[in-house]
């Protein structure tokens, strides 16, 4: 198994910090062997999936993007009604995991933390947290290659932000089977992953990703507005694009307009900028150059 590091987060919420200010209050984290056992059955996480997370990179030993990974936790915690996590506490879990990992110059690695919202059976001990630090896969020929996607509809019109948050379209649930199930369509039909769109035709964005296209010298992204997760990489490309000498747009995005873009990607933290290759079977244009300085901005970023 691949070198791993977990601290389990015993005092995850402002809320909870009651007792964290005097002096024999236990440390908020704990470091514990990164494999052994530590949730209960009854754990809201495991039984309804009732939680949130955040993916960051890691290299060299910095966490990429970590304030608007922190930013967009709260965010999530918010979007359930969740008390709100103690960021103090999650960057310093989660910097404590990072340094415990020890890896090589250069390698990537990634830190994923949670918050559950309890247990259905120790009502009283509240929330609790954890961060996993561990080496990523290799995306080597998702980055360079590209990826074949295929269009499914998520069924939710692109205003359930305003009309039904209690779909909770955009927050970042532990509740992701319904997007693993959308990436099995994907490679029944011969694809490799999703872009989600709307019954009224408007593109949302991968099961684990953002959608950007390129439209002449303007990258383009669907806003948080329609219901899709606000992406800290996309937000990192879009604080660069002078670097490229482009421009950035977030405006709602037509189905029609993906096939016809100059190029477009699905974009994460882990996996970085991933170009489409083919939509719904027929290929598309892959900007390898503009692909190639988007990975190499993106795997140096830092802030
Ligand atoms: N959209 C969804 C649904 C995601 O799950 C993710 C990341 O996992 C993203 C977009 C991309 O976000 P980020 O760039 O912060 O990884």
């Amino acid at each position: 198994a691949p070198p791993a590091v977990l601290a389990m987060i015993d005092r995850p919420c402002r809320s909870s910090a009651a007792d964290a200010t005097s002096a024999e209050a236990p440390p908020a984290f704990r470091l514990v062997p990164a494999r052994s056992p530590q949730l209960r059955v009854t754990d809201l996480a495991v039984t309804r999936g009732d939680g949130i997370f955040e993916s960051a990179t890691v290299r060299d030993g910095v966490i990429h993007s970590e304030e608007r990974h922190l930013h967009r936790f709260a965010r999530s915690a918010a979007m359930l009604d969740l008390p709100e996590p103690d960021l103090d506490v999650y960057r310093a879990a989660t910097r404590a995991a990072v340094a415990a990992l020890d890896l090589p110059p250069g390698a990537e690695a990634y830190v994923k933390y949670c918050l559950s919202r309890g247990d259905e059976e120790l009502t009283d001990v509240g929330p609790i947290g954890w961060a996993y630090a561990t080496l990523s896969g290799d995306f080597t020929a998702a980055r360079t290659e590209g990826i074949a996607v295929v269009l499914l509809d998520r069924g939710y019109a692109r205003t359930v932000p305003a009309t039904s948050p209690w779909l909770l379209a955009g927050a970042k649930t532990l509740a992701y089977a319904v997007n693993r199930a959308a990436v099995r369509e994907a490679v029944r039909r011969g694809a490799q992953d999703v872009v989600f769109t709307t019954p009224d035709g408007y593109l949302l964005e991968g099961p684990t990703s953002t959608l950007v296209l390129r439209i002449g010298d303007t990258l383009v992204t669907p806003p948080p507005e329609v219901g899709v997760l606000p992406g800290t990489t996309q937000e990192d490309l879009f604080a660069s694009l002078d670097d490229l000498g482009l421009r950035g747009e977030e405006r709602d995005v037509r189905v029609p307009e993906l096939a016809a873009a100059d190029a477009a990607w699905l974009m994460s933290s882990v996996r970085l900028a991933a170009p489409v290759n083919a939509v719904d079977g027929v290929a598309v244009p892959v900007d390898h150059e503009l692909t190639a300085r988007i990975n190499e901005l993106l795997q140096t970023r830092t802030g």
